[in-house]
């Protein structure tokens, strides 16, 4: 028998919502590519909206959320439901026409020619991206879209009364960017009261159709600059909580703890409850206590880690719960963030070894465990039933070990004045991948299924490589790759080669837009087993006298897009990952390999959310880069590269990774870093990306050389390196062939003026 305890309600901020097979990913590119109707891509999104719902109420979850899915990203659909749409979009969109709206909102995100989309940057420290509103001071937010109430409808309809989510009005203006009309020093947020003018239209508006309560995000609470602006917050919440007619109001953030000074902010306004990540650092319990608890403000207690694939450690949890009832009349078990960062359902997979899979929980059981959590607190379910800490598979492996362990400090150092041959000046080179065909994608999925042999697939990626290397000759690239085409994922490529990680069959989350990712699972200690690159590189090299770039994926990038053990601190994994890279880089530059690329597209990423954190990641992300790359001869060139947008965060780590030449995304934001790089005296080559690879839009040869011009006066000729933004796979042979070749004239005719 189990006591009665307190009525304790459930919840997830969010869900998977691409679809169990990627039907979203589908509907949209075909949307996209002519092939269905407007109709049609409303339709599959409607399904998907369904099949969520139903989902989360087979699960057992009380408060299922609406206005979670989205065509391509939830900031954008924010933007467009307030008319915050740049004046290159502001197509007269004949009102109602369905077909004329989505164009429009797509082109938002992906462009057109002759206007560039919105700059897309990472949502806070995740792999997922979202696009930048772009605001000035005469920006007026209006609410002129319906989707939290259509999607609201649609769900009663079906029979289920959902929470719509919004984007809170805080984290809106913070995350958007000024336009750049806008005077200098002028900043997003001071939209603020115009823009709660529109979301309280929309709240109330909820409030007539039926809606109980809305949940509003505020994940900037967990940042910096977030958790300085509780003025603003506090303003925000009382004028949105004073309305009439108005929902409840949950007022949630995640990825980080928000601190007691916005605790009691938000303790102290109108707002009914207020959601906070437990999980992702262990403060908030602390302020929770320096708040002296929340009282008659419910509190809905992320504790089932959103980001992660582990299972929760139920009996862990559920004592953390216990002591939160003590600080609040209404408690609401919840995960940490979205699901939408961890993949749908665990039983999706058929080959995981089983110690790791009885350890892993996905977005169907993460949901599950949030509801066994509330039965247990309620005291509908025993404790004893609810099973023991999970498993721990811990695979260690004492070789890498002991290898780590002997490693002196002086390996860890490249000679401060090697010098490498000079390609310059402007030289070009790409990032590394060349567009992976339908043809390539046949191939490796047919050889997947054991449906050709090995010989047959290399020859058919050999073809390619050949293709790829005659291709670069033609348009007369300076240092050349082999394109990358035996790569499915640039992470997923080395964690299938390495012990320590496994991979999912269907393990997909959303990156943006349509692009998904399969994030491995590294969870055992890392080791290579034998070379992983050098045959292809080799063999791009045996094609051509020019010289081939080596491409290695960085510590870093591969802890930010795999899902990571936590028994052990980030920085010692990434020394392990990074070992093995070391080898490699060894292996292919006894190959004769003179170029060597180590890709950390994601050191931003990881980038911790908060100031005081950040010190001690950079110095073991930028020690594991150098572990990766100082065992090279100081005559080969290391080249690194990035992608992302914002950069103040890392200008410092980019000049101490030390490497010889780092490209990096500059195209969508123009010249930030390079500008202040050049500032700081920076003296290692630099590639600011000359054109934005994320749209299929073609730049003409006079724009990259504008851009050209300005990278030239800020860091020089010599060591300016002119490439693309990033990789170039998720585009196609034809616009990728033309934007080189322009891009190799621009850098001609820069050269030829100098
Ligand atoms: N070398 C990789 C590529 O070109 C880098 C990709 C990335 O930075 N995301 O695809
Ligand atoms: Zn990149």
């Amino acid at each position: 028998m189990t006591t009665p305890g307190p009525t304790v309600r459930t919840a997830v901020h969010g869900y998977p919502r691409i679809g169990p097979d990627r039907e979203l990913k589908r509907a949209c590119e075909s949307y996209w590519k002519g092939e269905t109707t407007a109709a049609e891509l409303d339709e599959v999104s409607a399904r998907l909206r369904k099949d969520v719902y139903a989902r989360l109420r087979a699960a057992g979850v009380d408060d299922i959320p609406s206005n979670t899915f989205s065509h391509y990203d939830h900031v954008l659909d924010t933007a467009v439901m307030f008319d915050l749409v740049p004046a290159r979009f502001a197509s007269p969109a004949a009102a109602g026409d369905r077909d004329e709206e989505l164009r429009r909102y797509f082109a938002l995100a992906r462009g057109l020619q002759g206007a560039p989309p919105l700059e897309m940057t990472k949502w806070f420290d995740t792999n997922y991206h979202y696009l930048v509103p772009e605001l000035a001071p005469g920006t007026r937010p209006r609410l002129v879209g319906d989707k939290p109430v259509a999607e609201f409808l649609e769900a009663a309809e079906a029979g289920y009364r959902t929470r719509p989510v919004l984007v809170g009005p805080l984290t809106f203006l913070m995350l958007s960017k000024p336009a750049d009309e806008a005077p200098p020093g002028w900043e997003p947020v001071e939209l603020l009261d115009q823009l709660l003018d529109a979301y309280g239209q929309l709240l109330v508006r909820l409030g007539e159709v039926g809606a109980e309560q809305v949940r509003f995000d505020e994940p900037i609470l967990a940042t910096d600059a977030g958790r300085r602006a509780t003025d603003r917050l506090g303003h925000a919440y009382r004028t949105l909580g004073a309305l009439t007619g108005r929902p409840r109001i949950l007022v949630s953030s995640y990825f980080g703890s928000i601190g007691a000074e916005a605790l009691r902010v938000l303790k102290e306004s109108p707002v009914e409850a207020v959601g906070l990540d437990l999980v992702t650092d262990a403060e908030g319990i602390a302020d929770l206590a320096a708040v002296s608890g929340l009282g008659g403000t419910g509190l809905v207690a992320g504790v089932v880690d959103g980001r992660n694939v582990w299972r929760t450690d139920v009996p862990a949890a559920s004592a953390t719960l216990g002591t939160l009832l003590a600080l609040t009349d209404e408690l609401t078990v919840s995960t940490s963030c979205s699901l939408m960062h961890v993949p749908l359902d665990l039983d999706a997979e058929t080959s995981l070894p089983p110690e790791l899979r009885g350890a892993l929980a996905f977005a169907e059981q993460k949901a599950r465990e949030v509801v066994l959590l509330g039965r247990m607190l309620s005291g509908q379910a025993a404790e004893e039933g609810a099973g023991s800490p999970p498993p721990a598979p811990s695979f260690t492996d004492a070789r890498v070990r002991a290898r780590l362990d002997a490693l002196r400090p002086e390996a860890l150092e490249r000679p401060a004045d090697r010098d490498v041959p000079a390609v310059g000046p402007l030289a070009t080179t790409t990032i590394g991948s060349f567009p992976q065909t339908s043809e390539l994608r046949r191939a490796r999925a047919a050889h997947r299924r054991g449906e050709t042999t090995r010989e047959e697939y290399d020859e058919v990626l050999r073809r390619e490589i050949d293709r790829v290397i005659a291709l670069q000759e033609d348009i007369g690239l300076d240092v050349l790759v082999h394109g990358e085409p035996e790569r499915n994922d640039m992470v997923q490529y080395f964690a299938e080669q390495l012990e320590g990680f496994a991979t999912t069959e269907n393990g997909w989350v959303q990156s943006y837009g349509s692009r998904c990712v399969r994030p491995p699972i590294l969870f055992g200690d890392v080791s290579r087993p034998r070379a992983m690159t050098v045959e292809w590189t080799s063999y791009a090299q045996s094609r051509t006298d020019k010289p081939v770039k080596g491409m290695l994926t960085g510590p870093v990038t591969m802890l930010a897009w795999s899902f990571v053990r936590t028994d052990q601190p980030l920085g010692d994994t990434a020394r392990q990952v990074a070992l093995a890279l070391r080898d490699e880089a060894a292996d292919l530059e006894r190959a004769g390999i003179r170029h060597i690329q180590v890709d950390e597209a994601a050191l931003r990423e990881l980038l911790p959310l908060r100031e005081e954190h950040r010190a001690r990641y950079l110095e073991w992300a930028v020690g594991a880069f150098r572990l990766a790359t100082s065992g090279l001869s100081p005559s080969t060139t290391v080249h690194t590269h990035m992608c992302y947008s914002e950069f103040g965060a890392v200008v410092g780590a980019v000049e101490a990774l030390d490497a010889d030449v780092t490209s990096i995304e500059a195209a969508r934001s123009r010249m930030e870093l390079v500008e202040e790089l050049g500032r700081r005296g920076y003296k290692r080559g630099i590639g600011p990306g000359v054109y934005d690879i994320h749209s299929p839009r073609v730049p003409s040869v006079e724009e990259i050389e504008a851009a050209l011009r300005l990278a030239v006066r800020h860091v020089g000729p010599e060591r300016l390196w002119v490439n693309p933004d990033c990789g170039l796979k998720t585009r196609g042979y034809e616009e990728v062939g033309q934007a080189l070749r322009n891009m190799v004239e621009a850098a001609r005719r820069v050269r030829a003026a100098l």
